[in-house]
Formats: C-alpha cells, sequence, structure tokens
C-alpha cells in the first residue's frame, strides 16, 4: 500500500532544478504530525484554504509550483508527455541495441529513461575500470551504482535533445572504450 509519492519533476520532466512534488493519499493525516498553530500564524481563510506549512517541518519554502506552470503553459501537457515517451523509446532503443551486440547485459530491464547494465560476465573490478574510462574519454557520461554488492553502469536519457543517433553513439564509444582496456590487459 502506497501512502505518499514523490517523484523529482526536475529529473525527465522538462522542469529546472529543484522540484519535487509529493502526493499524500490523505493530507488531512499528514498534517497532524507537522500542524502548528501559533498565534501569529493565524489567519481568517483557515477554514477555506489549504495551508502547505502543515505538511512539512518549514514553515516556508519557495514557490516551486510557479515554474511546473510556466512549462505546463509554453510546453503543454501533450508535449511533456511526448518527451517522456521519448526518453523512454531511446532508453529501449539502447537496451535492444545492448542485447542484439552481446558485449553488455541489462542488469534489471530497462526503465522509463535509465539503462542499467554491466559487461557480460564482466568482474566489478572490470565494471568500475570500464566506467572511469569511459568518463575520462569524455564523449559521453555514465553515473554507475552497486546493488547486492553488483557493480553497474547506468545510461540516463533525459535531455530533450537527444537523439537516436545519440544512443547509437554511445554503445560506439562504450565498445570502443571496453576494446582499448582489453588490448592493455
Ligand atoms: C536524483 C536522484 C537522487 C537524488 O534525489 P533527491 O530528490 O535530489 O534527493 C538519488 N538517487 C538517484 C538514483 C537519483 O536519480
Amino acid at each position: 500500500m502506497v501512502d505518499t509519492y514523490n517523484f523529482n519533476a526536475h529529473k525527465a520532466m522538462l522542469i529546472n532544478f529543484d522540484c519535487s512534488p509529493m502526493w499524500f493519499k490523505n493530507g488531512t493525516t499528514a498534517t497532524k504530525y507537522f500542524n502548528v498553530e501559533p498565534v501569529y500564524l493565524k489567519h481568517e481563510h483557515q477554514s477555506v484554504a489549504s495551508d502547505y506549512r502543515h505538511l512539512q517541518v518549514a514553515l516556508g519554502r519557495r514557490f516551486r509550483s510557479l515554474k511546473i506552470w510556466f512549462v505546463l503553459r509554453s510546453l503543454g501537457v501533450d508535449n511533456i508527455q511526448k518527451s517522456l515517451r521519448k526518453q523512454n523509446e531511446q532508453a529501449a532503443l539502447f537496451a535492444s541495441l545492448l542485447n542484439e551486440d552481446g558485449t553488455f547485459e541489462l542488469v534489471v530491464p530497462q526503465h522509463l529513461g535509465l539503462v542499467c547494465f554491466r559487461i557480460k560476465n564482466g568482474t566489478n573490478e572490470a565494471n568500475e575500470a570500464l566506467c572511469k574510462a569511459v568518463n575520462e574519454d569524455r564523449r559521453i557520461h555514465l553515473v554507475p551504482s552497486k546493488a547486492h554488492g553488483l557493480f553497474f553502469l547506468r545510461l540516463a536519457i533525459c535531455s530533450q535533445l537527444t537523439t537516436d543517433d545519440d544512443i547509437r553513439f554511445a554503445l560506439k564509444v562504450l565498445k570502443e572504450v571496453f576494446c582499448e582496456l582489453n588490448k592493455r590487459n
């Protein structure tokens, strides 16, 4: 069961940093933990207006919803959806290219704009060395992670400007750097 849901609109949703909307299944339940009612914060609209300060420790916060409003106005829901679908399709393209090629393997199925992969049957050390070499090469940039002791590489697509050719280019760079490393060892 899920009571709250939080996600970073500043990641894939084309809104600039920082912006993390949070939904409550029942906002009233949450307010009971944070509700403070000093005299100086009392006002006459209390019964009709939502006081977002009751949903967190701090009383004040930046007006982040304004930038969501601007992005919605300038792009529209359709274009945001299109952009998310494109990121997903490009990540799926990268995953299928990886599978076809066979040098690497997916660590988990591709999901949204993220592809987690590693050298097929490679050690953690080999994958760490590859990640370091790819980032030093500087044509593409990967952020690695580790789960259950397994080190892996992550290709994240989060730009409107990424093309399918960029995706093919990323695999080409990975393979080139991997071959270079193998030659040296
Ligand atoms: C963005 C990101 C974070 C940081 O999230 P915050 O909401 O800024 O704390 C942590 N882990 C992963 C995998 C991320 O992509």
